[in-house]
């Protein structure tokens, strides 16, 4: 891939957090350009919180999904390559739990019989606190942006 191709992947919008980036070829690391953490992860400042940089890059490429864990191929933690990042597997706290089908509550019952699990409902605050907005969340988890809402202010569990 040259360097016009690889940018043609960068998902649109998010500027800002490009300019953070020092964007190379395929194989190389790109580098965050910003503050770091001091175990030498990117910061990222998004809507007043902090986000790992390389989790919101894997983020971006990976459809918006979010995962808990996200680790270098490259053993650079300022490195946001998509390519060189990958999922960690779920805690085995979480796994133990979907196994044991603990997760399944009833959530807002205004609205019928919409229905979401723990793990669900945690993964959707997760998104809150990246700054995601309520209509991205409620299109992605094909929710109504008022029970996105009601999570946001914890009128729903
Ligand atoms: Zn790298």
């Amino acid at each position: 891939m040259n360097l016009s191709e690889i940018r043609d992947l960068i998902p649109q919008g998010h500027k800002r957090f490009w300019s953070k980036v020092a964007v190379k070829g395929a194989d190389d690391c790109w580098e965050w350009q910003s503050s770091r953490f001091d175990n030498g992860y990117g910061k990222y400042w998004m809507n007043g919180k902090i986000v790992k940089a390389h989790r919101f890059a894997f983020f971006l490429f990976n459809d918006l999904r979010f995962v808990r864990n996200v680790l270098h191929k490259c053993d650079n933690p300022c490195c946001v390559n998509p390519l060189h990042l990958f999922e960690g597997s779920l805690s085995d706290n979480t796994q133990d739990m979907i196994a044991k089908g603990r997760n399944r509550v009833f959530v807002g019952s205004q609205n019928g019989n919409s229905k979401l699990s723990e793990v669900e409902v945690a993964e959707i605050r997760r998104w809150i606190e990246i700054g995601m907005t309520d209509r991205e969340i409620s299109q992605h988890f094909d929710l109504k942006v008022q029970h996105v809402n009601k999570i946001r202010h914890r009128r729903i569990r």
